[in-house]
């Protein structure tokens, strides 16, 4: 069905494209993204989101217990007072359906739906290389065209469970945590088996534990380090403070290297006793939340920090769990904390201390294959019927690249990221002019309190097109040498830190056959933003602009890259 062309701003367009501009995902990054190109620049815009809503991880992950990490003061957008008024502040952690009945609520507000259609997954996106621009498959057989590419797909939205053999045998109720049933789920009586124990995993089965099942298994392949999440009610007091200083405490996420309000407390622990440590470490625990990880600057840097903070927390691991052998199992010794997703838990460990509570080690009896009613190990089989895959996502990268992208030249970025993402600035490609990636691989993303990101990135991009149209460009394209120089910058800044020293879906490790490198920016969320200014304010350094897709790469020698580290630009080869 080919659509109806709307009125473009856009206005050297070659020929005519459906759209100015096509949204891919309807979560924070797609709403805001269709909001602010349509109604700030004034685009036609087109949304396409796989689910029948808005929401994007807070509508797929309704699972028992889902609930953010992130305080609900600053899990939110910043861009508007009217919708920030409209902000639950109740508790301190908002759940899953609070999130989500805030972004209907702004797709409504803002009437982003007309312009979003829903349950359409894009399959396919190829540039056209004649007439410079993109077109877009989807799996509802239309294809659409529009100038300017925007992803929205999200870092945490590809479901990963990994190739059990016999997974299709199992005839029990079976689900991954991110497709659970809008119907509700009874646990009570019955034989659950909760596979993974990442920040989902310890949600789900600290509720399943207590839904009276009759017993559930947990199946193990790594501990986390959770740390308490103490989740209330916000007094009155509490909430009038807060909306009284919303406007300083979002001011302050948007500039720190976490994306949260959080100072870091004392450099480094290097040099502390552990009785020390402790009495650092201890009034954090009581508050909870991750103000826990601000105590040391150089936690995730310095590995004499990251043990004593590791320490500090097996021991408090220990204390919750009755059974020795039980909490050997759960306390983490391989990696250091903070190195991967650090979880929180409301009640997860005493839940261990349960008759019908029983942990299974698949590193000591890993999992054979799932069978008709239940889970072989190689010891045993495990009778069950539920049996919940709790075992993440193909994190960063996953959603895109299930998505069919061709750029320029046949270029797919299959073939481009297939020794890891490349990127410059986690923004945009060489190679595939005017697509942009909202907080894609190589931005700070994941590793931060993911709206703050999620707004630079918007406003960055809705800049740059604003550029485009009052400078009379129609085509965006960073320069091979500026994604080689972005490249190693990143690699730079992962090497400073402790990340690499463990497996984790930061490094794709999860996933069987994904490269193995570190997919994003660690340089701290308020470092890479004044970065992405100063791009902007040279002109969109690093990127070539241009009226025509005759004239992409002919626009000569690019300029050296300033605002890169200087060490990292004289890396990079003139002839690259
Ligand atoms: C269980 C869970 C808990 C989390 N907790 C926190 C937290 O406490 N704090 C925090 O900062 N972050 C948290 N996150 C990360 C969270 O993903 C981000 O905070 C934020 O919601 C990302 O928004 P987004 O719009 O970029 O992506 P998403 O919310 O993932 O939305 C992407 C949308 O794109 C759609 N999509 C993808 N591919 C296609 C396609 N090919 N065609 C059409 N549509 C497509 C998806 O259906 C989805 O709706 C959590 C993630 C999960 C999974």
């Amino acid at each position: 069905m080919k659509q109806t062309k709307e009125q473009s701003v856009v206005s050297q367009a070659d020929t005519e494209t459906d759209y100015d501009a096509i949204v891919v995902g309807a979560g924070f990054a797609g709403l805001y993204a269709l909001h602010s190109l349509r109604d700030k620049v004034g685009l036609s815009v087109k949304g396409i989101e796989k689910a029948d809503d808005v929401g994007g991880t807070w509508y797929w992950n309704r699972y028992p217990g889902a609930q953010c990490d992130s305080q609900s003061f600053i899990y939110c957008y910043s861009f508007s007072d009217e919708i920030r008024e409209e902000w639950d502040l109740e508790r301190r952690f908002p759940k899953q359906s609070e999130v989500l009945d805030n972004l209907r609520f702004v797709a409504d507000k803002l009437d982003l739906r007309r312009d979003i259609q829903f349950g359409t997954a894009v399959t396919a996106a190829t540039f056209n290389e004649e007439d410079g621009h993109w077109e877009v498959s989807t799996d509802t057989e239309e294809t659409i065209s529009a100038q300017f590419l925007i992803s929205g797909t999200g870092g945490l939205s590809e479901p990963y469970i990994p190739d059990f053999d016999g997974i299709d045998d199992f005839e029990g109720f079976s689900t991954h945590s991110a497709r659970w049933p809008k119907e509700t789920v009874e646990f009570a009586d019955k034989r659950v088996a909760v596979i993974g124990t990442g920040s989902t995993g310890i949600q789900i089965i600290q509720e399943v534990a207590k839904s009276d099942p009759e017993q559930l298994s947990v199946f193990q392949r790594t501990p986390n380090y959770a740390t308490p999440k103490r989740d209330r009610r916000l007094d009155e007091m509490e909430e009038a403070e807060i909306r009284a200083n919303q406007d300083e405490i979002l001011e302050k996420a948007h500039n720190t290297g976490s994306g949260y309000p959080f100072d870091s407390s004392y450099e480094t622990a290097e040099e502390m006793t552990m009785e020390e440590v402790e009495e650092i470490l201890e009034p954090r625990w009581q508050e909870g939340g991750f103000q826990f990880f601000t105590a040391f600057d150089d936690l995730r840097e310095n590995e004499e920090t990251a043990e004593k903070v590791s320490e500090f927390v097996r021991r408090k691991i220990r204390e919750q769990v009755d059974d020795e052998a039980t909490a050997d199992k759960l306390v983490p010794t391989d990696h250091y904390i903070g190195t991967k997703r650090p979880p929180q838990f409301t009640d997860y460990y005493e839940q261990f201390n349960k008759e019908h509570v029983s942990l299974v080690d698949v590193t000591e009896k890993p999992i054979e294959r799932i069978t008709a009613t239940g889970i072989q190990t190689t010891d045993r089989h495990h009778e069950f019927d539920m049996i919940i895959y709790a075992t993440g996502f193909d994190a960063v990268t996953g959603a895109l690249r299930k998505i069919d992208i061709q750029g320029r030249d046949g270029l797919t970025l299959e073939e481009k990221w297939a020794g890891g993402p490349e990127s410059y600035l986690g923004l945009s490609m060489h190679g595939f002019p005017n697509l942009f990636t909202i907080t894609g691989p190589q931005s700070p993303s994941l590793l931060s309190n993911v709206p703050v990101p999620i707004e630079h990135h918007v406003e960055w991009i809705t800049n740059a097109v604003e550029y485009m149209i009052d400078e009379g460009h129609r085509l965006i394209e960073p320069t091979k040498k500026a994604e080689k120089a972005w490249g190693i910058h990143n690699r730079k800044e992962a090497d400073k830190t402790l990340y690499k020293t463990t497996d984790s879906y930061y490094l794709g490790t999860n996933v069987p056959d994904k490269p193995n490198v570190f997919m994003l920016y660690a340089g701290g969320v308020d470092s890479y933003h004044d970065i992405i200014l100063e791009v902007a304010k040279k002109g969109y350094e690093g990127f070539e602009l241009t009226d025509s897709i005759q004239n992409l790469g002919k626009s000569g020698d690019t300029p050296e890259l300033s605002v890169l580290n200087e060490t990292t630009t004289e890396s990079v080869s003139s002839d690259d």
